[in-house]
Parts: C-alpha cells; sequence; structure tokens
C-alpha cells in the first residue's frame, strides 16, 4: 500500500528530524475551551499519518492532547508499523520552573520513555494559575541541559523566541538550540530568524504553515493569499498541486520543516505529496513577495509578561487569559493529570 518518503534535515547534534510533521494543536473553540470533541477525528488522521509514512509528530502539554498521541503512537509500535526509533516526537512546555518534572509528567501521559525534541514553549513563565513566574529562559534552558544530559530527551530546543531572545540565550548557553519552532508562512517569512538559526546549524520548524490561507486561521481583513489568490492557483497549476501543497513546498526550498494540522485524512496525504515536484527561481521569489510581516498566532493575554516576544498591541491591557488555559488537565474528558 502507499508508503511516502518523507526526507530529512540535519540537527546540529546529528540527529535526523522529518522535514514534514504532523502537528496536534486543536484549538480553542468560540467559548475559548478547549476543541477536544475534534480528538477522535485526530485519533484517525494520526493512526493513518503513521500508515503512510509520517514519523514526526509535534505535540505540548499546553494543547492537552498528550494522553491521546501517546495511545496511538504505542498502538502503532505495538501492531509493528512502526519502531520507537523510527518516530521523532517533540513536546513543549513552559508551566513549571522545573524542566525535569515537565519532561516525567509528559513522559507518563505519552508512555514513553524519552522525547527526540522538547522546546520552551514561550519565553515566558506561567504558572499553573496564569500567573508571570518571571524565570529568565536561561535558567529553564539550564534545565533543559540537565535532562538532555540524563538522556530523557534527544535534543533541546525553543519555541517562540524573538531574534534577542535568541541571541541572548545562545551567547549564554553550552549548548546551541537544535530547533527553533515560530510561526512561519507566506505572509510571515521570518527571514531575520530563519538567517541566524540558519548561520547556527539550528533547523527551524515552521508552526501555523499556512497562515491565514486556510478559514479557521484567518482573521478578518487579515491579508492574501487565501485558498483562491489566482497567483498561487497559477503556480498550483504549473505543478499539478494545490495551493496548500505550493505553500508547503516553498517552505521545504527555504530548508524549513513544516508542522501543519489537519484533522481531515484526504488533507493528511495531500500535506505529505510534495516531495516529488519543484519551485523554480521564479516561482521562489514570486511566493517571497508576499511576506508583509502579519502574524496569525498573537497570544494578545500574555502581552503584559516578562519576555513576551511579539510586538505588544495597544488597548489591550486588561484583557484575560481563558479559564481553559489556567486548568492544566489532559485528555479527552480533561481528567489526566
Ligand atoms: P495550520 O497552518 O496547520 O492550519 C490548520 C488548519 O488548516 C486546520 O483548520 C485544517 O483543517 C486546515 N488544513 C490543513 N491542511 C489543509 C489542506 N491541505 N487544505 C485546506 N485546509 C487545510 O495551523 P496550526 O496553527 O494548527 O499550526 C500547525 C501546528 O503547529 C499545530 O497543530 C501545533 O502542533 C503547532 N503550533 C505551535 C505553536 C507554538 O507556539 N509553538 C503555535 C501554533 C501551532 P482540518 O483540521 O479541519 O482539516
Amino acid at each position: 500500500h502507499l508508503m511516502l518518503n518523507i526526507p530529512t534535515f540535519k540537527l546540529n547534534n546529528g540527529i535526523e528530524i522529518p522535514a514534514l510533521g504532523y502537528g496536534t494543536w486543536l484549538g480553542l473553540d468560540e467559548k475559548a475551551n478547549f476543541s477536544t470533541e475534534d480528538l477522535p477525528k485526530m485519533i484517525d488522521a494520526m493512526s493513518y499519518a503513521i500508515d503512510i509514512g509520517y514519523r514526526h509528530f509535534d505535540t505540548a502539554h499546553l494543547y492537552r492532547v498528550e494522553p491521546e498521541v501517546g495511545q496511538v503512537l504505542n498502538k502503532k509500535i505495538k501492531e509493528g508499523v512502526v519502531k520507537r526509533e523510527e518516530l521523532f516526537v517533540t513536546s513543549k512546555y513552559h508551566r513549571e520552573a522545573d524542566v525535569e518534572v515537565s519532561v516525567r509528567a509528559s513522559l507518563k501521559r505519552l508512555n514513553l520513555d524519552y522525547l527526540d525534541l522538547i522546546l520552551i514553549h514561550w519565553p515566558m513563565s506561567i504558572t499553573e494559575d496564569g500567573v508571570d513566574e518571571k524565570i529568565d529562559y536561561l535558567e529553564t534552558w539550564r534545565g533543559c541541559e540537565s535532562v538532555l544530559e540524563k538522556g530523557l530527551v534527544k535534543s533541546i530546543g525553543i519555541s517562540n523566541f524573538n531574534v534577542e531572545q535568541i541571541k541572548r540565550l545562545i551567547a549564554n548557553s553550552k549548548v546551541v538550540p537544535a530547533s527553533l519552532q515560530i510561526e512561519v508562512n507566506l505572509n510571515l517569512g521570518q527571514n531575520e530568524l530563519v538567517d541566524i538559526c540558519h548561520d547556527h546549524g539550528i533547523v527551524v520548524v515552521a508552526y501555523s504553515p499556512f497562515g491565514t490561507m486556510v478559514p479557521s486561521r484567518a482573521a478578518p481583513n487579515s491579508p492574501e493569499p487565501k485558498l483562491d489568490n489566482p497567483t498561487m492557483l497559477e503556480i498550483g497549476k504549473k505543478h499539478g498541486k494545490t495551493v496548500t501543497q505550493i505553500a508547503l513546498r516553498y517552505m521545504f526550498q527555504r530548508g524549513i520543516v513544516s508542522v501543519p494540522k489537519t484533522v481531515t485524512k484526504s488533507r493528511v496525504l495531500e500535506n505529505a505529496q510534495i516531495f516529488n515536484f519543484i519551485l523554480d527561481e521564479n516561482d521562489m521569489k514570486t511566493l517571497s513577495e508576499f511576506d508583509n510581516g502579519y502574524r496569525t498566532v498573537r497570544p494578545v493575554f500574555w502581552q503584559n509578561f516578562t519576555n513576551y516576544p511579539f510586538e505588544k498591541l495597544p488597548g489591550l491591557e486588561q484583557i484575560e487569559i481563558p479559564l481553559s488555559l489556567r486548568k492544566w488537565k489532559n485528555g479527552l474528558n480533561l481528567d489526566i493529570d
């Protein structure tokens, strides 16, 4: 049956990371509660992803889905579809001060004995109750270096760090991060951060790789390109590919890993069929011109926290952190510690 061959990039510690992964953030609904009703669909889509050759899975404590992600991985290992050492599993933490406590709890929820990559999810530190703990991310990084040394994880990295923060981290650490996960898509090219990373052999992983292209992520009046953008359709037609495939291929040719999220099986397949064509120089130039610095993901409710990495939007001083983000239970019924 169908088996995709997804290429890899090499991390600065010699370990290979598949150039395409499966994202597991299901999002919040209109009432800012976790969309866990999509979890059964995600379990199906993720199982299918493994069957057709996905090996890289991107999750986080914050997503509350680690128990289900672990169930699917362990089922596929048990069925002999995949071996643990063929999988690349990432999780992320930013709540607890003690990284080892976080990692051990995550391994328990996932029912795994090591992680391939852990990331400091955000440069801010936030307690269980949503309080700004103001812990320096350099201190959190020492915790990451320590779990690396103990063998609980194979690689360590960061997420949502800005230029100044990543420079400070590199200048003050023993271990250079293996990876930086940030929003990258056609609207948000992130050239400066990508260049810094590539200079240090740090692999960039793009979250929200479709940006405002997909309706679920497109705020009103958000910029082009959308799914019906004529320029995108034209490039797609030239290569016999969909607009979303062009967006993902563009990222791959920039040397960036993407972790698109979908709970739709046909899209699981579609998103991975990007390794059998090449965008030419003209295509790459045309696609680069969509970059206008527009950010899709902005957790404005954290913007007054110490080390918030993005530019602050005015007039949002009073915005509250959604209650769901202050209850740290996991799984379909949100009842697992
Ligand atoms: P994506 O850019 O992956 O967009 C997801 C949306 O696109 C879903 O609504 C999905 O619909 C739809 N979609 C997926 N494939 C297609 C397709 N081929 N055609 C049309 N629509 C499609 O955004 P995310 O924000 O989810 O980012 C991806 C992953 O990145 C997350 O799941 C998470 O793992 C990670 N992430 C990390 C963050 C961080 O702070 N480090 C922040 C945000 C995300 P459907 O599911 O209904 O098919």
